[in-house]
């Protein structure tokens, strides 16, 4: 890396804001007036439960497939995951068409029912296997930041895990490569979104340190698990004008954004702390 700087992203914006309508109801405001996720969120849930976003960022014909069939529990309701959705844009998230995915992806179906009910708290939960389902906010602010506003082409995720947060990146990229390195989790991921029928995801068991060198560059990388520094192989297969995203550390870990400037320079800025399971190497 021929550059780095250090900088902290700004927690930006609420354009969100919840108000009471005439019957007293919390709804949904916004102060944008292009169209947002957010006010996708105050359209009736019947119509938006039915397909996935058809925003125009990113999102392909293939992929405007049906996501969501479910709405069961109160505890795991569509209103539910809206909920997180508005916890999510107050936090600082301010990309519509990522907010619009959070909001399309039922998370509760990655996760073991006896956890489903926590599936729309803004934590990880463990999906086995020593590993966890990142939190909400974090995946939106990595696919956030990943996106910067433009349309992804391809992207490339190091740890699928239960394939929660490739789903939600099926929804603002062309195509989605997943790799995880644990056979039983990727066996999980595969089993999780097959019912969902999304088309432009492939899935890969494999140690994602490598990368995918047969489909490289890509537009956008992004790490579910930290190592002390970003492998070598992601940096190279990055396109000139690509990001990667990516938590770094051991106990203390930070959120680094890395942008291919040149075809030998990369610049680095560091986004915020966060918490990660570990990247190991080889496969199991
Ligand atoms: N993407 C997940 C998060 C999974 S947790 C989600 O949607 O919530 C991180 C995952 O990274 C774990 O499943 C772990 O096994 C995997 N992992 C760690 N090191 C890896 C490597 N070198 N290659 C591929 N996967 C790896």
């Amino acid at each position: 890396m021929t550059t780095a700087k250090e900088k902290r992203f700004p927690l930006p914006l609420s354009s969100v804001v919840e108000r009471k309508d005439n019957a007293g109801r919390n709804r949904i405001a916004t102060s944008v007036s292009t169209q947002t996720a957010i006010q996708n969120l105050g359209r009736d849930f019947q119509s938006s439960n039915r397909s996935a976003p058809t925003t125009d960022h990113g999102i392909g014909k293939q992929q405007r497939t049906e996501i969501l069939n479910t709405s069961e529990s109160p505890l795991v309701s569509e209103a539910v995951r809206r909920a997180m959705v508005v916890r999510i844009a107050q936090q600082g998230v301010k990309d519509g068409v990522v907010l619009e995915a959070m909001r399309a992806v039922p998370r509760h179906l990655f996760l073991e029912s006896g956890l489903a009910s926590q599936a729309y708290i803004d934590a990880s939960l463990p999906i086995g296997h020593h590993q966890t389902i990142s939190q909400p906010y974090i995946v939106a602010r990595m696919v956030e930041i990943l996106r910067n506003g433009n349309k992804l082409d391809n992207v490339l995720e190091i740890g699928t895990g239960c394939g929660y947060q490739a789903a939600v990146l099926s929804l603002v990229a062309q195509n989605v490569y997943s790799i995880e390195r644990i056979k039983a989790l990727h066996e999980l991921a595969k089993n999780n979104l097959r019912p969902m029928r999304i088309a432009n995801i492939r899935l890969h068991y494999g140690d994602g340190m490598l990368g995918l060198p047969q489909v490289a560059p890509f537009d956008g990388i992004i790490l579910a698990a930290a190592g002390m520094e970003v492998p070598q192989a992601l940096l190279t297969q990055l396109k000139v004008g690509g990001r990667l995203i990516a938590p770094v550390g051991g106990r203390q870990q930070v959120l680094q954004l890395i942008e291919r400037v040149s075809d030998s320079e990369w610049s680095s800025v560091v986004v915020e702390n966060c918490h990660f399971v570990p990247l190991h190497s080889g496969i199991i």
